[in-house]
């Protein structure tokens, strides 16, 4: 076929991404079908007051080649500032902010635990390939490098707050990659006067329209039509079906399966996901101590985190705002915490809030973001599925649930939808200068915070 249609399925950043990828390589037929209201999925903003925020904290990892690759192409590396951040980590009502040493050494853990914690963290930072823990638990790596009581005072906490398991049945190798991306730890992106991820999402979606991709948006894939092992037509919600000869699907596995309960790809029909909460809110009250992540690992709080906006980038909200968000996950979308009302829900942050900084928040505006299907959940031996499928063999797979164990980032995201369209040219007999300009990217100059 000398110039097959491509219809994607979902435009997050791994949609565009695979679209990108197609279009620049030289197809000048490729459609993306999205069901919101512009590209960029998780990436997307609201807009309060003219002004335009994440629909939860968003950072740049200084360690996310793909993402940095992705601004500068877009030109917007330039503007990007790098900030060192303060994380506390909440334990029997006292704030502890570990990376700093004062914060360390007075975070109630015995010595030998912390000398314990730091040979661990300075392993995991200095690995790339986590590949031999693929099939090990948090435990089993945690234990062999700092010790269960490292485990039992900081990690356990977090696995329950992240997928509600304990660390026996979250993978090794998720955390350890985790790890490995210094979050808490190394300076974090953003640029000022701007959401970061508005400017990625509106330059990306420049980026394919200059390259000729169709964007189809607000319509919703309800049905995937399919001749013998081919997919045909995707239908969507208004009854219109829109044919190709060959399709990505970038949307979440679950609602993939839902769609195809046939297709036999390995790996793919086990993979849950946890849903998130995000409510972001501003005031022009003074938030102090001043910090941008505040993990609650409690587990008595309606939070499982706060961020302050705007302690990372102080121009994200009109001059003298404080943007603060309240993240929950919960384990499943069905559970009485991810659905009850706006009203009770901002009840509960409220009484966090007072309960951690001692006043009265009050708001002057709020959004609140529910997440149905936000994150695989890792559990010890996930395994990514594979990018071609098993059952229909004009479909390739992108998202976030193939670029385990790696942390799933806006960077990873794109570059599963890359490696998707990689595939697509390669079996055409293609191929993509993409991946080799990627790894060759380097940032030239690192700006200062
Ligand atoms: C609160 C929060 C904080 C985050 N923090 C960071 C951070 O600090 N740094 C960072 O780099 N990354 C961060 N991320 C992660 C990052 O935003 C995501 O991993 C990435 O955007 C996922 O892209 P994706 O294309 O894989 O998936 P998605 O963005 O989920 O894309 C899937 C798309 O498919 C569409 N879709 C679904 N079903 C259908 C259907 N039936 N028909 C048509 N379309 C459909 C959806 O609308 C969506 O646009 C964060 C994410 C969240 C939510």
């Amino acid at each position: 076929m000398a110039n097959p249609s491509v219809v994607v399925l979902g435009g997050g950043l791994s949609g565009v991404a695979a679209a990108y990828t197609l279009a620049r390589a030289g197809r000048t037929d490729v459609t993306i079908i999205e069901r919101g209201a512009g590209l960029g999925g998780l990436a997307g903003s609201f807009e309060k007051e003219g002004r335009f925020y994440p629909l939860g904290y968003h950072h740049i990892l200084h360690r996310d080649r793909t993402l940095l690759f992705f601004l500068d192409l877009i030109g917007a590396l330039p503007d990007v500032r790098w900030r060192k951040i303060r994380m506390f980590f909440r334990h029997n009502r006292g704030l502890f902010d570990l990376g700093s040493p004062g914060g360390f050494l007075r975070f109630p853990m015995p010595l030998s635990d912390k000398l314990r914690f730091v040979r661990l963290m300075l392993r995991a930072f200095n690995k790339s390939d986590w590949s031999d823990w693929h099939d090990r638990s948090a435990v089993d790596l945690i234990d062999a490098w700092g010790g269960p009581g490292v485990r039992r005072m900081i990690f356990e906490p977090l696995t329950r707050l992240k997928f509600d398991l304990p660390c026996e049945d979250v993978s090794g190798a998720w955390l350890g990659a985790r790890l490995h991306f210094r979050e808490g730890s190394a300076a974090l992106g953003y640029i000022p006067r701007a959401n970061w991820t508005k400017v990625l999402c509106d330059g990306v979606t420049r980026l394919v329209e200059k390259a000729g991709v169709r964007v189809c948006l607000r319509a919703s894939v309800t049905k995937l039509h399919a001749r013998d092992d081919r997919l045909c037509e995707a239908e969507l919600a208004d009854g219109r079906r829109v044919g190709g000869d060959l399709f990505v699907s970038t949307i979440p596995t679950e609602i993939y399966c839902g769609l195809r309960p046939d297709d036999a790809t390995p790996d793919l029909a086990g993979i849950r996901y946890t849903a998130l909460i995000s409510v972001v809110c501003a005031t022009r009250q003074r938030v102090e101590p001043d910090f941008y992540w505040m993990n609650l690992p409690s587990l008595d709080r309606a939070a499982c985190g706060v961020f302050l906006l705007s302690s990372l980038n102080p121009t994200i909200g009109a001059p003298g705002d404080a943007c603060v968000n309240f993240v929950t996950h919960v384990q499943r979308r069905d559970r009485p915490f991810f659905l009850q009302g706006d009203d009770e829900l901002m009840a509960g942050y409220l009484t966090d809030f007072r309960e951690i900084f001692g006043f009265e928040l009050t708001p002057f505006w709020t959004n609140v973001a529910r997440v149905p299907m936000y994150s695989p959940i890792f559990f010890r031996g996930y395994r990514n599925p594979p990018v071609r499928s098993a059952t229909f063999r004009n479909l390739y797979f992108a998202g976030n649930y193939r670029t385990f164990p790696s942390i799933a980032s806006t960077g990873t995201a794109l570059a599963s939808g890359l490696e998707a369209g990689e595939a697509m040219l390669a079996d055409a007999g293609g191929r993509t200068d993409l991946p080799a300009c990627v790894s060759r990217f380097r940032v030239r100059r690192w700006p200062k915070g």
